[in-house]
């Protein structure tokens, strides 16, 4: 019996103190569950005070907060973010995009903070553009000079992706009183998905990454288009009729068109036997003589492209107006020497098919049943506006080097950011980085350094803008790179200094032009120059192994060149 009592005092003693713990398990449970709650809570708020306190630091600078972006604004308020690696999204593959891809790849970044780096390029070849005439006249093959970005970056953690970038929407978009924008997050590049545009709503965060592309730090380098649409360069037709000469797809335009040139016998069922062969080239800034001296120099030495006339339309019968006195004498001593380029002073009024002008005979026709129809191309010829004639002429192919301007989407909404009055480029400060947007860094054509005072008064004025030029780009490359790296590692940006070092020319069989940075008529030309422009293109390409495999091409042109000389002597 005392046995039977003394055990159920042990069991009631071992239940009231399981019950004990379990009471006091439950209050330390819930309290948890509180302290938790309280967290969450706090940091809700922490979250919320760091977006109150970072509209009120930008309303004190005339700042109101969008109602829609302030939800979006969480998310890189989230301290789980901070975590994650950076996000760095670079939009066109060109001389700005592409080095400055290989630039951030190559930087030595603190433990661990390397970003994921992705480029975005419409196209799947980068294309070295100085090169183009070589390659339109296969000098050069298309793997020299527009290698696959696919290869180019095949070493380094750059991912590449071949879309068209539609438009960018920035994570919070806060509108200054001044009716600017402003951001200091990051946002997402809409993509063109499969062919079809994207529709303004369809940006919802789904993850489909065929639709957008996140980032924490953008760079836009998009590069320049040719313009046939805007009032100061349009000229009725040339859109329709005339060949632009700026990216891969018009340099294959063009071979075909002259292939059937070429394989144009003249054997029209119109009666047009023995016309004369013509090719204008509009435009004689660099590019129009360049191209006019390489389709030259190709013409010269085809059958079937021999009796090709070459007229070059040079504006007030000028060539190379931004040129030194050397580069100009150089170029005009080479369109002097082909036998087959013809300098027209005067402006294209109009371009038209020639059957609608009503002369059918003009339609070549071949025996596999191509046709091609020469462009009637309307030109006021003399140096001065108010002396002008017209003079009308029926032309086998129109090649158009003018009117470039920044490669940006016409829409304003696809773009939020602020856009140079004169020449739609997109404006940013000294460091390249785009006025009002923290994280967006723009370089290359498509952009324009400026500060607001002067973009407000920049009416007519080209201040802050560089030349169009691969040099430029190139050399911004490595500063924006630079400057990417700071706004992540919150050091100072540097302001991008351009060095000019000279411009280069190709004139024609195996000849050149190269202008030193030093006194108008500090030229270098021939086959010196011919063989310092292509060292220095050697130089530039975007990557050593595309540099060897370049260069070894070249070096065997030589040897074989050399070889053959010797066996003929
Ligand atoms: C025929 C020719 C000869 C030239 N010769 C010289 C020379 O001798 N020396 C010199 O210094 N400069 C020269 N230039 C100028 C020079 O090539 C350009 O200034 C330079 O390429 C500009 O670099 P970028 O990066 O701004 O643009 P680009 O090099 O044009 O690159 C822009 C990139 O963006 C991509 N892109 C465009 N839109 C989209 C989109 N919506 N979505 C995704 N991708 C897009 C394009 O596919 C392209 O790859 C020449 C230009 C031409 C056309």
């Amino acid at each position: 019996m005392i046995y039977i009592t003394s055990t159920l005092r042990v069991m009631k003693t071992k239940i009231d103190s399981r019950s004990t713990r379990q009471s006091a398990r439950c209050e330390r449970l819930s309290y948890q569950r509180n302290m938790s709650r309280k967290r969450i809570a706090s940091s809700e708020e922490a979250r919320a005070r760091v977006l109150i306190r970072r509209r009120n630091d930008l309303s004190d600078v005339g700042v109101v907060a969008g109602q829609e972006e302030e939800e979006e604004g969480r998310r890189s308020a989230d301290d789980d973010e901070k975590n994650k690696p950076v996000k760095v999204v670079i939009v066109g593959g060109g001389f700005g995009g592409l080095y400055c891809a290989l630039k951030l790849d190559s930087m030595q970044w603190p433990k661990n903070k390397k970003p994921l780096i992705s480029l975005l390029d419409a196209n799947e070849q980068f294309l070295f553009k100085p090169l183009m005439y070589e390659l339109l006249e296969n000098e050069m093959d298309e793997e020299s000079v527009a290698p696959r970005f696919d290869e180019l970056l095949s070493k380094t953690t750059v991912t590449f992706k071949k879309r068209e970038v539609v438009r960018v929407v920035p994570d919070v978009v806060l509108r200054t009183k001044m009716g600017t924008s402003a951001s200091g997050t990051g946002g997402k590049v809409l993509l063109r998905n499969r062919g079809r545009a994207i529709k303004k709503n369809d940006d919802d965060d789904d993850g489909d990454d065929d639709v957008f592309e996140k980032y924490d730090y953008l760079v836009v380098a998009l590069g320049a288009k040719v313009d046939f649409m805007s009032e100061k360069n349009f000229v009725n037709g040339a859109k329709e009729f005339a060949m632009p000469f700026n990216g891969l797809e018009d340099v294959k335009k063009m071979q075909e068109r002259i292939e059937l040139i070429k394989n144009n016998n003249n054997n029209n069922d119109g009666g047009g036997k023995g016309f004369e062969k013509v090719v204008t080239v509009v435009g004689a800034g660099y590019a129009g003589v360049e191209l006019a001296l390489c389709l030259a120099r190709w013409f010269e030495r085809e059958d079937g492209l021999r009796d090709v006339k070459i007229k070059l339309v040079a504006k007030d019968g000028e060539i190379l107006k931004n040129a030194t006195v050397g580069g100009k004498n150089a170029a005009n001593k080479a369109l002097k020497k082909a036998r087959n380029i013809e300098i027209v002073s005067g402006v294209v009024e109009s371009i038209k098919m020639v059957e609608e002008v009503g002369a059918a005979g003009e339609v070549a026709k071949f025996d596999d049943g191509k046709t091609y129809k020469k462009v009637n191309v309307s030109l006021l010829t003399g140096n001065k506006d108010d002396e002008r004639k017209e003079i009308i002429e029926n032309v086998d192919m129109c090649c158009w080097t003018v009117g470039l301007s920044a490669k940006l989407p016409t829409n304003e909404n696809d773009w939020p950011f602020e856009q140079d009055k004169l020449s739609g480029k997109i404006v940013t400060d000294s460091t390249l980085k785009v006025a009002g947007y923290d994280r967006v860094f723009a370089l290359g054509d498509n952009s324009i350094q400026r500060t607001k005072e002067e973009n407000e008064e920049s009416s007519n004025k080209k201040n802050g803008e560089k030349p169009a030029t691969a040099q430029v780009a190139f050399q911004a490359a490595d500063y924006c790179a630079w400057n990417v790296w700071s706004a992540i590692n919150k050091k100072s940006l540097l302001p991008f200094r351009y060095q000019h070092l000279g411009d280069m020319m190709t004139l024609g069989d195996k000849e050149g032009a190269v202008q030193f940075p030093f006194g108008a008529d500090a030229t270098l030309d021939g086959q010196p120059a011919f063989a310092l422009r292509r060292l220095a293109y050697l130089y530039r390409m975007p990557t050593n192994e595309q540099r060897l495999k370049v260069g070894q091409k070249w070096f065997d042109e030589i040897r074989e060149g050399l070889l053959s000389g010797a066996n003929q002597s």
